[in-house]
């Protein structure tokens, strides 16, 4: 006997909107530029729109609300909000919740909302086009937190209302400025839309097929450079999923993430704080593990393999160890920094055996890379 499984029912509202905005940023956009063309006013609208809604959703759907990894006042979560309703992505607590059981059960491709091992169209949209969470669609007890949060609760019960002002009054009323309505609602409106649907629909679908994993290999996100430069900085997916209560996506100064600098940016201000960074220590070590998961790996194909392997344990076993001292001597002398003892003997004394130990740990660095390539360049000359 068969057991025929049958696939949800098609959700025609989400449809009709992808579908609709789709064909008007498609054919409709196209047609009014090379008829019309769009004025200087119309495109700055529509790239600030891009990263107003856009990181709306990153700095406040994903990283304020799904994750706490800061705090903010009053008027950022209520522009926040607004701003995320304009990216037509339903409501914070709604996308929250969805997000949260995406962390927690990534992969998984019963209980993964967009679970990429389903495939890149359904990570990337399939899974909104059908009703395959009806069963926990208005479950929200995993944002319990949430629920105390008066912008949020607001945002929730008026979603409909301020995503339709958002979305079509914001335009109208810079168009009518402008002198031109129609053509700011078709490119700071709905292109604009379309635009910031589906660069953050790539955080759920390419992050997790594409790019490198520096930092763990327990799930399939991944880093992507320019995969961050499309999602305002959300391409550093890898260290995301790993350590997810950081404020930060891309750690380095240099990799773009806009989101990041906002928050930093914010705090400034004073308007947002508590900003949560995960101790270098334990992201350093991750990294470290995950080289020697994948020295190992290549090491064990050659020839002289266990000898190798016996060198790359044995250099990493002192890496973690002269890793453990050097951070372990600068939370020695930080906290004697915050109690205003850096001119104390003793101060002097752990700031000696400091610089020392980030010279030992340096140099162990170079000969954790030295023993990291001899493998490769052995692979080369075979
Ligand atoms: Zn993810
Ligand atoms: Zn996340």
């Amino acid at each position: 006997m068969y057991l025929l499984m049958k696939k949800p029912s098609l959700l025609f509202v989400n449809i009709s909107v992808f579908v609709i905005t789709g064909l008007i940023a498609l054919v409709l956009v196209p047609f009014e530029a090379i008829v019309h063309g769009f004025d200087r006013a119309e495109i700055i609208a529509c790239v600030f729109l891009i990263y107003f809604s856009g990181m709306s959703i990153t700095a406040g759907y994903h990283r304020l609300w799904s994750h706490k990894a800061y705090e903010a006042n009053g008027l950022v979560r209520a522009v926040l909000a607004v701003g995320g309703a304009m990216a037509l992505q339903n409501s914070i607590l709604h996308w929250c919740s969805d997000h949260r059981i995406h962390h927690r059960h990534v992969d998984d491709n019963e209980r993964d909302p967009y679970s990429a091992k389903k495939g890149f169209w359904y990570s990337h949209i399939g899974w909104m086009l059908r009703d395959y969470q009806r069963e926990r669609y208005s479950d929200y007890s995993n944002c319990r937190d949430l629920q105390k949060d008066k912008i949020v609760m607001w945002q929730h019960n008026h979603y409909l209302a301020i995503m339709l002002t958002a979305n079509f009054g914001i335009p109208i009323l810079l168009g009518w400025l402008n002198g031109d309505i129609w053509g700011m609602l078709l490119l700071a409106g709905v292109f604009r839309l379309v635009v910031v649907h589906h660069v953050t629909f790539l955080i759920n679908s390419l992050a997790h097929i594409w790019g490198r994993q520096p930092y763990t290999d327990s799930n399939t996100a991944k880093d992507n450079d320019l995969i961050a430069f499309f999602t305002f900085g959300e391409g550093y997916h890898n260290f995301h999923h790993i350590f997810e209560y950081d404020y930060r996506n891309g750690i380095k100064w240099w990799q773009f993430d806009p989101t990041k600098w906002l928050i930093r940016g914010l705090a400034f201000l004073g308007w947002t704080k508590n900003l949560r960074r995960c101790p270098e220590e334990r992201i350093e070590k991750a990294k470290v593990a995950m080289q020697l998961k994948q020295a190992q790996e290549r090491a064990s194909s050659l020839h002289n393999a266990d000898e190798l392997l016996v060198k790359i344990q044995a250099e990493y076993e002192l890496l973690a160890q002269k890793m453990t001292e050097y951070y372990s001597a600068k939370k020695q002398l930080m906290e004697l920094k915050k109690q205003s003892l850096q001119r104390s003997y003793k101060s002097m004394e752990i700031y000696q055996k400091y610089q020392e130990l980030k010279t030992n740990l340096a140099e162990q660095k170079q000969a954790w890379l030295t023993v990291r390539r001899a493998d490769f360049d052995l692979l080369l000359a075979n």
